[in-house]
């Protein structure tokens, strides 16, 4: 079973909230059971439970290792806003293709509206689905789900050697994997893809334009937004190995 730590010491590591609970309750684990911790460093520590207290869970720790299982070029999903479980999915399955981040964006032709405290509970709760899927699929570094962005925001969330890349569908010359031949995979790239009703031209000319970012097509077939999600990061992490 695999926890994410709350703090971390020299020999030992701690659990509380939502991680003590799961651990305590749901699955019912006892001192002396072994675990496996991470701290979203990219190290992995095996322990075994010493503990169990009312709000903390305390751990000895065995071994610290560095398991290769992060990839190697950073992928972002700049996701334009899509219904609730859409989203959801696709946060999901990009964890465990091996995304660095996803930024929910408010696309023009959005059909969902996330404005206030309800988009930041929201965030809360994507962020929490990446914790699950990262944990399910081994990795040592949880997706950073970021808040949701206005086009004019995008820049300033990203690292500035970014490689932007607009995924539309009304794109004829340019497909994602020559474009991919040029890019540098040392250095991150981030995906844009529209939401159910598709971007406006004007969206991907003003990410031509102030982000420098290429439009690619996926092929002569329309893709429904979260399968275009998928496709692209599949295709990206693959094409440079992992
Ligand atoms: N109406 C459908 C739905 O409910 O999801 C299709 C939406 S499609 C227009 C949504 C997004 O997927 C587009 O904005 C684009 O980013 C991407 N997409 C889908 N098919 C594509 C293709 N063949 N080439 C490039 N991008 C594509």
């Amino acid at each position: 079973h695999r926890f994410k730590i709350t703090e971390l010491g020299k020999n030992a590591f701690w659990l509380r909230g939502d991680e003590r609970e799961h651990l305590a309750r749901v699955l019912r684990l006892a001192p002396g059971d072994d675990i496996i911790g991470f701290d979203n460093t990219g190290a992995e520590y095996y322990a075994t439970i010493l503990k169990i207290e009312d709000k903390s869970v305390t751990c000895r720790i065995l071994e610290t290792s560095h398991p290769e299982v992060e990839a190697k070029t950073k992928v972002y999903l700049i996701a334009g806003l899509s219904k609730g479980e859409k989203m959801e999915w696709v946060i999901q399955k990009g964890t465990e293709l091996g995304i660095s981040g996803l930024v929910p964006l408010r696309a023009k032709r959005a059909v969902m509206r996330l404005e206030g405290t309800k988009a930041v509970e929201r965030v809360q709760r994507w962020q929490k689905i990446a914790g699950e899927a990262a944990k399910q699929s081994h990795r040592v570094q949880e997706p950073q789900i970021f808040e949701v962005a206005n086009w004019s925001e995008l820049q300033n969330l990203l690292p500035a050697n970014t490689q932007w890349l607009i995924s539309y569908e009304e794109e004829k010359t340019e497909r994602l994997h020559s474009v991919l031949d040029r890019f540098d995979p040392l250095q991150p790239i981030a995906l844009i893809i529209g939401p159910e009703g598709g971007f406006d031209a004007s969206e991907v000319s003003w990410a031509q334009e102030h982000l420098g970012a290429i439009s690619v097509s996926l092929g002569p077939r329309i893709l429904r937004a979260e399968t275009a999600a998928i496709a692209t990061m599949t295709m990206v992490l693959a094409h440079y190995g992992d």
